[in-house]
């Protein structure tokens, strides 16, 4: 695979760099949610190093793989800072495990959907409450619910912009930045996992299979999102619909 040329490297992360600073300077205050996966490395660099004054916080969604939390510990010794870690609701997460068990939601799409809004969802609205605009590390190549999205958009599911600076950025710019800056990254990357979310709904991928073919891997590909980013309108799942046989968990 050729490199891509370091001056091409550098105009990317520019404009990167011109976007969060425009978006602070348009809307005000901006909050990065970051996914502790290979892109939020480069958004975290970007971000810690040159635009300090965003916030940062990653949700803690209680099922993470250990590898996850090892990153975050090495994240924080490399930068100095701590990163503000958002936690479920300890009440709701009870009447949840109550309810639908400890693994309930291999159940049905409404039960994984449950699970994904209370461990993920609802931490991720009080976490946002109050900023004029939240970063995500999305790219359009992820997934097609993703491919028609813009820099800067208004997220009217949540009431307020939502920035995706990397969204033009191919896989092998991501890893061709992480490599140039010696940066830390998921030790499950480097075992087939592309695409890390909470241990129990993430595997490792075979060759061929696509990026995000590890999450949630037992439900069709078309609903395979945890409600922060939207679902192609013909493939949002029928609450209550059924999944098929599963598999033991990788
Ligand atoms: S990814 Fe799995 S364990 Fe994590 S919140 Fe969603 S359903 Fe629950």
């Amino acid at each position: 695979m050729a490199e891509l040329p370091t001056a091409e490297l550098e105009e990317k992360t520019a404009a990167v760099r011109g976007l969060l600073a425009q978006a602070t300077a348009q809307h005000g205050r901006l909050v990065y949610a970051n996914s502790l996966g290979a892109e939020a490395m480069v958004l975290t660099d970007i971000i810690w190093t040159h635009l300090p004054q965003i916030d940062v916080f990653s949700i803690d969604t209680g099922r993470l793989p250990e590898e996850t939390y090892e990153l975050l510990e090495r994240l924080q010794r490399r930068y100095q800072r701590t990163l503000r870690v958002v936690y479920p609701d300890a009440a709701a997460l009870e009447r949840l495990v109550a309810g639908q068990g400890v693994n309930g939601f291999y159940g049905s799409i409404a039960a994984r959907l449950e699970c994904c809004r209370v461990r993920k969802v609802e931490p991720f609205r009080r976490a946002i409450a109050g900023f004029a605009g939240w970063i995500t590390g999305v790219r359009r190549d992820q997934s097609a619910g993703r491919a028609n999205g813009r820099a800067i958009e208004w997220d009217a599911e949540h009431g307020l912009h939502k920035i995706s600076p990397l969204l033009d950025w191919s896989e092998e710019d991501v890893w061709r930045y992480i490599r140039r800056h010696r940066l830390p990254y998921n030790a499950l990357h480097d075992r087939q996992f592309p695409s890390i979310g909470c241990s129990p709904c993430t595997r490792a991928i075979q060759p061929g299979e696509s990026r995000r073919a590890g999450r949630w891997w037992w439900e069709r590909a078309g609903s395979r999102e945890c409600g922060l980013h939207p679902l192609p309108a013909s493939t949002v799942p029928v609450r209550g619909a059924s999944v098929t046989a599963l598999p033991a968990p990788a």
